[in-house]
Order: structure tokens, then sequence, then C-alpha cells
């Protein structure tokens, strides 16, 4: 049986014959490995050192980028998405260089009080930069100790609190190796257990829970497969200002065609608070938002995409291009000079 003093030594023997070489992982400088931290929230990490690697060309250390605005900023930043990270990020760093002489807090709770650092981030700070034994409990790490010790996510902190305190000088590496094994190994979709070097005391997969649940989720795939395309609603801001219509043009990655901004309706939300918030993150403006003037609809594979055009306004702010390869003001006589989805085309035709 793994459980429980050999927990960690089998979990820290696989991860350095396993370990992913990412760049934040060799370095204990606070800024680099908070930079990193920020940016992997909500960004995959294959996508992340891309972002990395060229936000540190242009922002080595923590005073350079605290002499920075938003404008310089904003440039490395486009395309990551989340723009309120990154807003947070220049806050704090300009915070730190004023009001911490340029140091970072070594305890969780100063950490936590500024912009942007939470629990997560702070306990990932003090583990990776100055090797405290603090678990940083993400997605990843709940499911794998989870599913090991047959307790509800919720319930995992204090099993992970009692291993980093056995194992005080291994904290950074335990946090790595707990990631990686929930990524490569332990994910949501699937668990390799007879790969995996926990799967001796593991309550998942011992008990069967692992073989119950993978017939569970072939059922509801089985099922899913025959239903009926689920719809997933989006909003489109034709944004309008003295005659002329904002357009957008998507990056080279996503086709390179114009369209209105906007973006996917969350679950619970109206279209016009949709709108409201992917246009403040996409554009950072404010806008007014009146009810759909067109609604169209079109099936792609297991999915019908229902797009709400809606004429908004700006109440506030200048809009900037944030996610897309440029933007430009267009009057109606313009239109057919912007290369558009036909759907997109559909509402020009009503403006
Ligand atoms: S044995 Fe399976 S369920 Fe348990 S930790 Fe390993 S991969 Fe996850």
């Amino acid at each position: 049986m793994t459980r429980p003093k050999d927990f960690a030594p089998s979990l820290l023997k696989w991860y350095d014959a396993n370990k992913r070489p990412l760049p934040w992982r060799k370095t204990k400088n606070p800024y680099r490995i908070w930079v990193s931290e920020v940016m992997l929230q909500q960004t995959q990490v294959s996508r992340g050192i891309e972002f990395y690697n060229r936000f540190l060309a242009k922002f080595p250390t923590l005073s350079s980028l605290a002499k920075a605005s938003w404008r310089n900023v904003l440039p490395v930043w486009r395309g990551l998405g989340y723009y309120r990270r990154g807003e947070n990020l220049l806050r704090t760093a300009k915070l730190l260089v004023s009001e911490y002489k340029g140091k970072f807090p070594q305890d969780k709770k100063s950490l936590q009080q500024l912009p942007g650092i939470g629990p997560y981030t702070a306990a990932a700070i003090v583990s990776f930069a100055f090797d405290q034994p603090e678990p940083a409990i993400d997605t990843n790490v709940k499911r794998v100790l989870g599913r090991f010790y047959g307790c509800p996510e919720v319930g995992v902190g204090p099993r992970a609190v009692s291993i980093f305190r056995k194992h005080k000088k291994q904290s950074a590496e335990l946090n790595h190796a707990l990631m990686d094994l929930g990524s490569a190994l332990c994910t949501s979709r699937k668990a390799l257990c007879e790969e995996c070097p926990l799967s001796k005391g593991c309550d998942y997969y011992q008990s069967g829970k692992r073989d119950v649940w993978a017939a569970q989720s072939a059922r509801k795939t089985k099922r899913k497969r025959s239903a009926a395309p689920s719809i997933v609603d989006v909003g489109c801001a034709c944004i309008h200002r003295e005659g002329k219509y904002l357009f957008a043009k998507r990056i080279a990655a996503k086709g390179g065609k114009w369209e209105f901004p906007g973006g996917k309706r969350e679950k619970g939300e109206s279209i016009r608070s949709c709108l409201k918030r992917e246009i403040q993150e996409e554009l950072g403006v404010e806008v007014s938002v009146r009810p759909p003037f067109l609604v169209e609809e079109f099936t792609e594979k297991n999915f019908t995409w229902r797009l709400h055009f809606c004429r908004c306004r700006i109440l506030r702010g200048r809009e900037q291009c944030r996610e897309h390869e440029k933007l430009e003001w267009v009057t109606p006589d313009d239109f057919s000079n912007y290369p558009m989805p036909k759907e997109n085309r559909r509402a020009l035709s009503k403006l």
C-alpha cells in the first residue's frame, strides 16, 4: 500500500523521471514565479509558455514592470484574454515597489492583500520562491488527493497540509509533482491508474470507483452523441457611433476575418450582461446594450450556435484592441470591403 508514509516518496520518484521542463520551474525569483502563476490562471500551459517568455523579455524585473503603464503592458498581454489579470499584475508591481521596497512579502496573508493574489497564488509563491511547506491546491491537486484518499475535494486541505509538514524541504517539488500527475495521469477525463505510482494505496482505484465512473462516463458520452446538438448562445455587439460601426479583425490563427466583437453567454447570464462583460474584457469599455435586432442560428458538429446581434453604444472609456488584430470604425458604404462570416453579413444588411 502506498499510504500514507510512502505517498510523497513514490510521488517524488515519479516526478523525478517525468517532470515537465517548464521555464518558471528553473527559478526561485518570486517575480518570475508570480508572473507565471497569474498567466496560467485559465490558460493552458503550452500557451502560457509563449506569453511568459514574451512578457519577461519586455519586463525582466519587478521594477521594470512597475515603471510601465497599461499602454506598455497591453501589447504583450494581447491575445491572452482575461485582461483584469494583467491590470492587477501591473497594480501589484507598483504597490510592491512603492510600499514594500520592491520585495515580495514572504507570508501568504500579506500576499493575499495584493490585487489579483488569492490563496492559491499566494501558496504557490511562498512554496516555489521561499520553500515554505505550503500546498498550492489547484483543481489538479484537489482531484489527485480527493481520489487517493477517497474524500470529497473540499476535504483535501488537511490531508495536503499534513503531507507538506512531513516533507518541509520538498514543498516545491511536491506541488509540482501533484500538478504534473494531475495533468498527465489523473485527469478529469481519465485516470491512468495502471501507470500511476500511487495506485497501490489509491482509494479510487482499489475500491473499483474508477471502473464505475468509467462505465458511467461512457454511457453519458453515448447519450450525448445521440442527443440533439447543444445550443451555444453568443452575444454580438454592433457598436455604433456617428453613423459608423466598430468592426474587429480576428487574429490570423482564428481565420483573420472581420466580425462584431462579443462572445459566449455564461451560465445564468442574460445576453445583455454577457455583452457588457465581453465588451469590457475585449475592448476595455462600458457599453449600453439594446435588445437583439436579429438572432441567427447555424449548426456545426454537435453544436447549434445561436448568435444574438444587439446595437450597442460606448458609455465610458476608449476602445482598446485587446484580443483582435485591429479595430476599425466603418461606414455602411464600406461594409462590403470587410470580409465577414455569413451570419455577420446578414446582420450588416439589417443595420
Ligand atoms: S491511482 Fe488512479 S485515481 Fe489514484 S491517483 Fe493515481 S491516477 Fe489518480
